[in-house]
């Protein structure tokens, strides 16, 4: 009797082990185009989803766990991210900081998991940093992102060296669009008069941006949202709006509006007359066409000329 029960209690063991390490895949989150592809790669952000997808096309399958319009900052795994990541063959994330509270996970996941981090692709040497920190948000600059591209198409072809050829070949599309949606921005950045390139933002995602394409950036947060603006720095950023005339400050889908909101109350106390220039794209793509990396990029810069140009309804 009692052998008995030992063995349903075993056996009930294994299957709550056999739940909990996602061998089922049945339970996978909302993003599972699974069909075709064998290798199975679970990203992190939505940037991070739209570039393996396009670098890996049929060859594999991918989910993203954070969805749109989520921060990355402050974003923690759930069980099921945790299920799915044990069930991937290649993790991938930014790192560089950006997904602050997962850090211990992926080290965790380390030993066991090929985890691709898209921030080793790019040198030191072309890191912003803020202290010892550095900036994590390096898909703002084309150039960057298309070396984390060839970093991730490399890794995968590593994993599935069958399949070497097709990734280099959808590497090599992407790398043509990705140098025409630079050429782009580029352009529709030259058309602003030179004093009014100056990109207020909720919090400071833009830095390579305005590297890359000729901006003066300033975040009313710092580079991670988990800190809030405070009213000095509020007042001197206002300070510096209203003297210089800047026309617009822009809110991020992935961050709440409320101190954009705070901000240009602060102007309009000086006298300013600034406004909410749209909304960018910044640390989560969109939906629709947006969902793409190259499309939500292209809708940003036309947000911003649009806005600072004062050609454009502001939204
Ligand atoms: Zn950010």
């Amino acid at each position: 009797m009692r052998k008995l029960f030992r063995a349903a209690a075993a056996a009930l063991t294994v299957l709550a082990v056999l739940a909990g390490s996602g061998c089922s895949q049945s339970d996978a989150g909302e993003n599972v185009p699974a069909e075709g592809g064998g290798i199975r790669v679970v990203a992190t952000t939505t940037m991070l989803g739209d570039l393996a997808s396009v670098l890996g096309g049929e060859y594999i399958s991918v989910e993203t766990l954070m969805g749109e319009g989520v921060d990355p900052h402050t974003y923690q795994a759930s069980a099921g991210d945790l299920r799915r990541l044990r069930s991937a063959d290649m993790i991938l994330v930014n790192g560089l900081g950006l997904e602050g509270r997962m850090s211990d996970v992926f080290e965790g996941l380390a030993g066991e998991k090929t985890v691709v981090a898209a921030g080793d692709a790019i040198e030191e040497d072309s890191l912003r940093f803020s202290g010892d920190v550095p900036d994590p948000h390096i898909w703002f600059s084309v150039p960057l992102w298309r070396e984390a591209a060839e970093y991730v198409s490399a890794e995968l072809a590593e994993l599935d060296p069958e399949n070497a050829d097709g990734y280099a070949e959808l590497l090599e599309d992407y790398l043509a669009e990705l140098d025409e949606l630079d050429g782009y921005i580029r352009e529709r950045a030259a058309s602003l008069d030179p004093e009014r390139r100056v990109l207020v933002t909720a919090h400071d995602a833009f830095g390579y941006f305005g590297g890359e394409y000729g901006f003066e950036v300033r975040g009313i947060q710092g580079m991670n949202t988990s800190a809030e603006a405070g009213t000095a720095e509020i007042s001197a950023l206002a300070d510096m709006i209203a003297e210089r005339g800047v026309r617009a400050v822009f809110v991020e889908t992935s961050v709440p509006q409320k101190s954009a909101e705070a901000l240009i109350a602060a102007v309009r106390s000086r006298g300013g007359t600034l406004e909410i220039g749209g909304s960018l794209y910044s640390d989560s793509l969109g939906d629709g066409e947006d969902a793409a990396y190259i499309s939500a990029f292209r809708t940003n810069i036309d947000t911003i000329v649009s806005a600072l140009s004062g050609e454009g309804a502001a939204e």
